[in-house]
């Protein structure tokens, strides 16, 4: 009876068509790009402004429901999850680009907008929207912010939080509030760095005003191919301690060369161990010189071979075979889990031969794609789901990268968020104190709990499954909501 009169609420407000409620229809929105993690959700619907977003939310309130905003549902950690049932929010009806101000280099957008059809709408003007996860062909603005999100990029240009200037939001009440604004330094606490990276636990995003960057006045792009992956590593550390910041650092391993040859036939030495895609962009003068000082060091590390792109149309090619390193790797299982952590750079020849030793002891292969110049790595973990011993040594696997992460310093995600995937794994780099602060944020802006539930914080099976004591002195971190 309570769920029929939720039903008719919505559909009093939205519109029938609006509403999805077929079991079949539903199935489409029980995951995100992290199959691994399902969810049936009660009920989708779709919002076509703010005050739709706010009258939904002021509705499950009403219901005592959750709810829970989703963008492209690209994400990797399982972050737009209905794990307690309620409403999906589908956002990607608000994609309109509202308004570009070149002369104050920002845009205002609502949160569907797929982040690279914000790039090419500002094209003509010299400009585009500086964050670019791999995924930018599908994930939108508001899912960026979610989750502050990174990229190729990210190295000289920084992650989402960087570029994102003011919000609209909508509460977890249904209050519409802003947050930030046009310019920099907005006084007061800066609630609109909170919300960034809250993972949808916050409220709901409905208008972004994001900055826009100058498209740069060059770039030279280079493509290395090492026997070694120690000296690959090595390279990129050397790279950035002799002050040389690349717009863009990747590595890729030998099995994601293998996958991209099978798939692909870029070209590729299936023999090689490291291929590091390096670029620089800015102004023309002087950048040669910077381009030879790659050049050297990586003959300093051994590299096989290094081949520049000449003109945009090789420099395209050259991050085709990044790009495209995601969609090869069907060739090598039949399912795949994107690991994310970071590490300090100089860790990573001992942090990837870890990898290489999980990798052994438990019989599943790991591919290696991922932003050299930040740390942050990408472990590919395959496997076949249909096998449930093979599922079950993922799990360890999983574990073992993390808590390598963790010793050598770094942390559980560079990008894609804790959502469900990470949650138990909190307890590894942050101690109960840290996460009961951050539960206390969360219940300031999210007192109910109803907006986005079941996320990011550990229950007590968590500490558990990492052999840790329960807690005297903050209860309340066992309870997940
Ligand atoms: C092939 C591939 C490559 C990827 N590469 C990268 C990469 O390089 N860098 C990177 O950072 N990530 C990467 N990702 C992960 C993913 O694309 C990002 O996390 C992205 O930001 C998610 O955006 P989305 O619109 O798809 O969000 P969704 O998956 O729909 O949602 C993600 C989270 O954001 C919340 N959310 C969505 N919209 C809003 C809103 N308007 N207000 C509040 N909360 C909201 C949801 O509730 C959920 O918690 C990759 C994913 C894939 C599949």
């Amino acid at each position: 009876m309570e769920q029929q009169q939720l039903m008719s609420d919505l559909m009093d407000l939205l519109g029938k068509k609006n509403v999805l409620t077929d079991a079949t229809a539903l199935s489409v929105y029980e995951c995100d790009a992290a199959p691994s993690f399902k969810a049936l959700p009660d009920v989708v619907v779709f919002a076509d402004s703010t005050q739709q977003v706010s009258d939904i939310v002021k509705i499950a309130n009403r219901h005592n429901t959750p709810f829970i905003a989703r963008g492209g549902g690209t994400g990797l950690s399982g972050g737009m999850l209905s794990v307690q049932g309620g409403i999906i929010i589908a956002l990607n009806r608000m994609d309109r680009i509202l308004e570009v101000d070149i002369e104050n280099e920002y845009a205002v957008v609502e949160p569907g907008v797929v982040n690279l059809l914000l790039s090419q709408a500002v094209q003509e003007y010299g400009y585009h929207y500086a964050p670019d996860p791999s995924s930018q062909k599908a994930c939108t603005i508001g899912g960026n912010i979610a989750e502050n999100s990174g990229g190729p990029h990210t190295l000289k240009y920084g992650v989402t939080s960087d570029h994102i200037l003011g919000m609209e939001v909508v509460m977890p009440d249904g209050e519409i509030i802003t947050l930030g604004g046009e310019v920099e330094d907005v006084p007061g606490y800066d609630l609109r760095g909170l919300m960034i990276g809250s993972e949808g636990t916050f409220g709901i995003v409905t208008k972004a005003t994001v900055k826009l960057t100058r498209n740069p006045q060059a770039y030279q792009t280079a493509l290395a191919v090492f026997d070694n992956m120690d000296d690959a590593s090595n390279a990129v550390s050397t790279i950035i301690g002799n002050g040389i910041i690349p717009a863009a650092l990747e590595m890729m391993d030998t099995l994601v060369i293998k996958a991209l040859e099978e798939a692909f036939q870029f070209g590729f030495p299936l023999d090689a161990e490291a291929i590091l895609i390096v670029e620089l962009d800015g102004i023309k003068a002087g950048m040669q010189n910077q381009t030879d000082r790659i050049i050297d060091i990586f003959e300093q590390h051994h590299a096989r071979e290094v081949n520049y792109a000449k003109d945009d149309e090789e420099r395209q090619e050259l991050w085709k075979a990044r790009k495209s390193a995601f969609g090869s790797f069907g060739r090598l299982a039949p399912n795949y889990i994107t690991q994310d952590g970071v590490v300090p750079r100089t860790t990573l020849p001992k942090v990837l031969r870890r990898i290489s030793e999980i990798s052994e002891k438990y019989q599943i292969a790991i591919a290696n794609v991922f932003h050299a110049g930040d740390g942050n790595i990408h472990p590919i973990v395959l496997f076949d789901e249909r096998d449930a011993d093979q599922c079950e040594r993922v799990e360890h696997v999983n574990k073992e990268i993390l808590t390598v992460c963790a010793e050598v310093g770094g942390t559980i995600t560079g990008e894609h968020g804790i959502g469900v995937e990470k949650m138990d794994y909190m307890p590894l780099i942050f101690s109960r104190a840290d996460i009961q602060v951050m539960k206390d944020v969360k219940d300031i802006f999210n007192p109910t709990g109803l907006c986005n539930p079941g996320k990011i914080f550990p229950t007590a099976a968590s500490y558990e499954k990492l052999g840790l004591q329960p807690n005297t002195s903050h209860e309340n971190i066992e309870t997940n909501i």
